[in-house]
Parts: C-alpha cells; sequence; structure tokens
C-alpha cells in the first residue's frame, strides 16, 4: 500500500498550512492560574478546532467545559469492527518562552550553517543546538521569528491529526477503522488527563507530542516526590551547648550526604537520580523537597532505603531530633503496561517503516500523559511530530517532518484496520 504523490502533496500542502495557522493562535497555559484549564486562550482554539472538525464530517464532537475536545472519524463501510484507535495532542503551549504572538518564519532550502532570527539578532540556530538539522539540507525549515517559541509541541501534532482527518475523508480509497480524535489542555502543567473522560477514549491510544523524526516512545522515568520534615529544637544560641538542633544545619548535612553523581547535572540516558527542588526552614524546623526519578522501579526503591538510613543516623547522632519521610507517587514507567500489549508498539513500528524511516525507540527522561493513561489501563505510546528544541525560542520544525508524522499517522490507520476489536479490559 503505497501512497500516491498526489496523496503525499495533499498531505504536504495541508499539514503545514494547518500548523502555520495553529501556531499564530495563542494557547499558551500558565502555571500561576487556579482555573481549569488554566487560559481562556485555549478553549478559543479548542473553538477553531471544533468547527474544522465539523467542516471535515467528524461526528460525535465535544467540547466540555474543561477545554477537553472529543471527536470521532466513522471507519470505512465493512471496518466498523476493526479495533478503534485514538489519537491524542494537546493545545497548549509551554508557559516557559513567550508564546503570543508568533510569527512564523519559512527559511526554504536550508543549505546548511546558521539560521538567523529577525526579530532577535543575537539569537541563532546552530548544528550545535541541534546536530540534527544535518538531515535536513535542502529543506524547508520553520522556525519563529526569534521573539517567541514556535509551539510545534504541539501543535505540529494537532495539525498532523487534523491532517490525517482530511486525508482520509477525502481519498475514501483509503480504507480504515474507528479512529477517536482527542485534544487536551493544560499538558505543560503536567494536568493534561486531570478531567479526561477515560470512557470517550478507545481501549488503544498513542499520544501525537513527541520530538525527533522517526521517534517512538514508551517509557518514561519512574517518577517519585519525596518531602523530608526535620524537626530540631531551638535555644539561645549562646547557651545552646550540648542542647541546640539546629534542623536547617542537619538538613544541609543531610542533603550533602546523597550521592552527587546521581543528580540530574550528572546523570543522562538510562540513569536515575535526587534532584532537590527546594530547602528551606528555621532551626527549629525545615523541609527539604526532592524529586527521584529512574526507569527502573527497584532503584528508586533502593534510594528509598538509602533515605532511611540517612534519618537512621541522624537522629541517632542528634538525640532528640525528629525526620519524617513523606513519598508521593508521581507517575509510573509506562513501559509495564505497554508489555503486554506489544501489538500497540509492533504496529506503530510498523507505520514509521512504511513511511520510510527508521523507527527510533526512544525513552522520556521524563513524563507523559500516556504514562497516566497507560497505568489506567489504556496503553499509550508516543509518536513523533518532527518538532524539534521544545520550549525555546530556537524551536523548529522542517516540514518534511511534518508530512512525515502526517503520513505515519496514516499508515497507522490502515495498519490497525485489519486488526478485530480487543477485548475491554
Ligand atoms: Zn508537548
Amino acid at each position: 500500500m503505497e501512497l500516491t504523490s498526489q496523496i503525499k502533496e495533499y498531505i504536504l500542502e495541508g499539514v503545514v498550512k494547518r500548523f502555520l495557522k495553529y501556531v499564530q493562535i495563542d494557547s499558551q497555559s500558565d502555571d500561576n492560574s487556579n482555573s481549569f484549564p488554566s487560559t481562556q486562550e485555549q478553549i478559543q482554539f479548542g473553538k477553531v478546532l471544533v468547527e474544522e472538525l465539523k467542516l471535515l464530517g467528524l461526528q460525535n464532537i465535544i467540547h466540555d467545559k474543561y477545554g477537553y475536545i472529543y471527536a470521532q472519524l466513522r471507519a470505512s463501510k465493512g471496518y466498523e469492527s476493526s479495533q478503534e484507535i485514538g489519537l491524542i495532542a494537546h493545545l497548549d503551549t509551554s508557559p516557559s518562552v513567550n508564546g503570543k504572538d508568533v510569527k512564523p518564519k519559512i527559511h526554504s532550502n536550508y543549505q546548511g550553517g546558521v539560521i538567523n532570527f529577525e526579530k532577535n539578532k543575537n539569537l541563532v540556530l546552530s548544528l550545535e543546538d541541534s546536530p540534527a538539522l544535518n538531515d535536513y539540507m535542502g529543506e524547508d525549515i520553520i522556525t519563529s521569528k526569534g521573539d517567541t517559541l514556535l509551539g510545534a509541541d504541539d501543535k505540529a501534532g494537532i495539525a498532523e491529526i487534523m491532517t490525517l482527518c482530511d486525508v482520509l475523508s477525502t481519498f475514501t480509497q483509503l480504507v480504515h477503522g474507528p479512529i477517536v480524535i482527542c485534544f487536551f489542555p493544560d499538558e505543560e502543567l503536567g494536568k493534561g488527563t486531570e478531567k479526561i473522560d477515560i470512557s470517550k477514549l478507545p481501549r488503544i491510544c498513542y499520544t501525537v507530542d513527541g520530538s525527533r523524526i522517526g521517534e517512538l516512545e514508551f517509557e518514561c522515568f519512574d517518577a517519585w516526590k519525596v518531602n523530608i520534615i526535620f524537626k530540631g529544637l531551638n535555644v539561645h544560641p549562646g547557651y545552646a551547648k550540648g542542647l541546640m538542633i539546629n534542623s536547617i544545619h542537619i538538613a544541609a548535612q543531610f542533603i550533602s550526604d546523597l550521592p552527587e553523581f546521581e543528580t540530574p547535572r550528572n546523570t543522562e540516558g538510562r540513569e536515575g537520580f535526587y534532584h532537590l527542588i527546594s530547602l528551606k526552614g528555621t532551626p527549629e524546623k525545615s523541609k527539604a523537597t526532592l524529586l527521584l526519578r529512574d526507569f527502573e522501579e527497584e532503584k528508586n526503591s533502593e534510594r528509598f532505603k538509602y533515605l532511611e538510613i540517612l534519618k537512621t543516623l541522624y537522629e541517632r547522632k542528634y538525640e532528640g531530633l525528629k525526620i519524617e519521610i513523606d513519598v508521593e507517587h508521581q507517575y509510573e514507567n509506562m513501559k509495564k503496561y505497554l508489555e503486554s500489549d506489544s501489538k500497540v508498539i509492533k504496529i506503530a513500528k510498523e507505520a514509521i517503516q512504511k513511511a520510510g524511516l527508521d523507527p527510533i525507540i526512544h525513552s522520556i527522561r521524563g513524563g507523559t500523559d500516556g504514562a497516566h493513561l497507560s497505568k489506567k489501563g489504556i496503553p499509550t505510546p508516543n509518536l513523533f511530530t518532527g518538532g524539534m528544541l521544545f520550549h525555546s525560542k530556537k524551536e523548529y520544525i522542517p516540514k518534511i517532518a511534518l508530512q512525515k508524522a502526517t503520513e505515519v499517522l496514516l499508515y497507522l490507520s490502515l495498519l490497525w484496520k485489519k486488526h478485530k476489536k480487543m477485548k475491554e479490559k
């Protein structure tokens, strides 16, 4: 099943047009907001998408009060009982860099070297920033004008999914099974699945929120947050000999007993870490907050044991000192949920290969919404969008990557139609 050049051109034109439109619509999330979604702009952006989904003929379109969008693309005739798949992308862009008034700029026919930005003369995009630029000689590369992020994260994902819907509705010879689309807000705040209605999603989903062309991600950190409370004893410092238990001083010592080689600064690849994010207090009472991350649960368990050993040692050394350790599981490595559903991975790899790419299996040194969904029983690996250097003013995406990511979604739809509906979990 080869895609004709007509279909490929239709994909390229459609996905680039949508991408350029969407990035100019502000939909940044805001981590200082108490509302859900965090910004009204995400609702407004959602309204634009809902109108387009209607025009493309999708059904049962829902845009709920939290800004979540669900829509169904009906299966081709005869394929109604094929396994339904969900395609998910997020509406918001990162609040970490200015994301308002994005003006995309196309750098045609990239010939190597640095890319300059019109509105920021101090900024350059170079091979040092992104060696992958080497793969895009002769291609058209889209960036912002240097004063904002671009927003390929995740408007590329949205443009690719919308273009898929367009292609499947236009070229009816591309027969496919049922597809559910879901766009949601506040992913960048880690809240993307907070108000999600699981019952509206199929048994299998893919997030379209990855980066480099060809990448497939189905492993993320096992993530914990640890609060350590130190309760000491304050005494007049002039008369404190043998009496004072200075909790903040002890907390600082305790923290410096953590292995420095297991910190974010000194780890990469599959290595885990302790990450101190806050330490505050007074001689009387102090609190340290740490993030623990690893791909292996057992390794995090060892870190807990080490914290317990330190607690015992310090409580022995300072009589009267009390140390409390509270742990909170933030998210799990989704891999263990996906191993039992290896078909989900296998078909994704096949779709990437059919688009003429080598699948690159990548472990995410972070979490994903897919991790939350996988835990809830919906295996959800992450597919690439083609965008690079997310959350920065140097963010870029080549047109060819937008096209290839859409082709992968198309092959995914075509491949899944051959599989009968699986049993509900
Ligand atoms: Zn994203």
